[in-house]
């Protein structure tokens, strides 16, 4: 069959575990025999997929904070994902892995500067993992709204994904790449996943009895064009036990045998520019068909009362907002031209180890700035870091507030606040803890303020607090 395509997005993440506080992950329970989540899916889906050269026939990303872990602690994983990237480049002239925004933040719902900020530092490291340019880029939860894909846009990517249910305009049903009008003359293309298939795949890979019947079924009777099977990367071993041997047969054996060419989002598109154009639904996304609510307001996606979530979410936003006080006062105090949004994008590298601190200043044209001056600086920008990272969008993602997942959010809000009360003496901890006291588990006795106060009296005890 002349043009048929076939592609495979993996969408590979884990969520920052690490306390913010030592660096170190504490022990999960449920990942036994394995310390924590990250070792125990490494085992189960990244190391067999990178072993068994899943990654040079997929398309994918590697969100920042799971490729900082891979890095430190399965380096030969981490590689074998990198060279897959550069493989493909070598061979076909196009890298197989977009780029990821940094904190699996839902954009839509994010302030436009903090949105901005996501994308900087998910381009930056790409780079600093792949070594070139990044030119698509995958959405959290592909979340959309429009000032999102201004922001890709502006950044200079060029593409990104999103499920069927997310747009509208004639599809039937394939997957483009289709063209989105942006604002001021400015466009992005879509590629669109088939949802169906891709659940399929998700959901019900067991059901099927070999990899060839699922092939036959879900590709057999498709017309020319691009097939995209778009799902967790964490599907092919972990979710779905030797899932990895699935993705294996399917892209080396059954797909091609029907007739496809296994191919990567960025090739495709440089031989197929779209020709249609598409509109969005916004606020959407692919795991919640209620929009984004699942990260606001709760929804039945999640059993039980989930009205926690947006006194969370409230709890987080008013932080942030005081925080971004401190931290604009500050700038400005350090040197009026200065513009604090740029400069907190440029962070990014410090983060990742590039650069230190006080290279960072002189690089930023601040390098004369007196000591006191400097440090309050540096403080400020860590705690904005830590204030992006809180917004993880896991913590929100399911039913129960005592779960780790909320946890992580409240201990990386807890650094930044006392981070700004080091750097300034200003202490945000106490309207937060008010904020924090409203979101009330629906399942024990226990308020947001309650994991906030044994997150911290954990951090004092240990001497992390001065
Ligand atoms: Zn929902």
């Amino acid at each position: 069959m002349p043009d048929h395509y076939l592609c495979f997005h993996g969408h590979f993440y884990q969520p920052p575990r690490e306390d913010p506080f030592t660096g170190q992950i504490p022990r999960e329970p449920g990942a036994e025999p394995y310390h924590d989540f990250n070792e125990k899916i490494t085992a189960e889906c990244y190391r067999p997929n990178a072993t068994l050269g899943n990654f040079e026939m997929i398309s994918f990303n590697v969100g920042p904070t799971l490729a900082s872990w891979l890095d430190k602690y399965a380096h030969e994983t981490y590689d074998r994902i990198a060279q897959a990237d550069r493989n493909n480049l070598a061979a076909t002239g196009f890298g197989n892995a977009i780029a990821q925004s940094a904190h699996h933040t839902i954009l839509p719902l994010a302030r436009r500067r903090d949105k901005i900020a996501q994308v900087a530092w998910g381009i930056a490291s790409f780079e600093h993992r792949f070594g070139r340019k990044p030119s698509g880029m995958w959405m959290p939860e592909t979340a959309v709204d429009y000032e999102t894909l201004e922001a890709l846009a502006a950044a200079g990517l060029t593409f990104t994904v999103l499920s069927d249910e997310q747009v509208t305009g004639d599809t039937g049903g394939r997957a483009g790449p289709y063209r989105v009008k942006l604002g001021a003359g400015r466009s992005i293309t879509v590629f669109v996943r088939d949802r169906f298939s891709s659940n399929q795949l998700s959901f019900d890979m067991d059901k099927f009895p070999n990899t060839t019947a699922w092939a036959e079924q879900a590709l057999a009777s498709r017309g020319q064009g691009l097939a995209l099977i778009a799902a967790d990367g964490e599907t092919f071993g972990h979710h779905c036990r030797a899932g990895e041997h699935f993705l294996h047969n399917v892209l080396l054996r059954d797909a091609p045998a029907l007739g496809f060419q296994i191919t990567s989002l960025t090739q495709y598109l440089a031989n197929h520019p779209p020709q249609t154009e598409i509109e969005l639904r916004e606020m959407t996304s692919w795991s919640c068909m209620h929009g984004v609510a699942r990260w606001v307001t709760g929804c039945e996606c999640t059993p039980g009362d989930g009205r926690w979530k947006g006194a969370l979410r409230r709890a987080l936003d008013n932080l942030s907002g005081e925080i971004d006080l401190v931290y604009t006062a500050e700038v400005r105090a350090a040197d009026a031209a200065l513009r604090a949004w740029p400069l907190r994008d440029a962070y990014i590298a410090v983060v990742l180890g590039q650069m230190d601190g006080p290279a960072f200043l002189a690089a930023q044209g601040l390098g004369s700035l007196p000591t006191p001056l400097a440090d309050r600086l540096l403080k400020l920008l860590q705690a904005e870091f830590y204030r992006q990272r809180m917004y993880a969008s896991c913590a929100f993602y399911f039913e129960e507030l005592t779960r780790v997942e909320p946890r992580y959010a409240i201990a990386n809000a807890a650094r930044a606040v006392t981070l700004v009360k080091e750097a300034t003496g200003e202490d945000l901890s106490r309207g937060f803890h008010r904020d924090l006291s409203v979101a009330v588990s629906s399942r024990v006795n226990a308020t947001a303020a309650d994991l906030y106060d044994a997150i911290m009296a954990a951090a004092q005890a240990s001497s992390l607090i001065k």
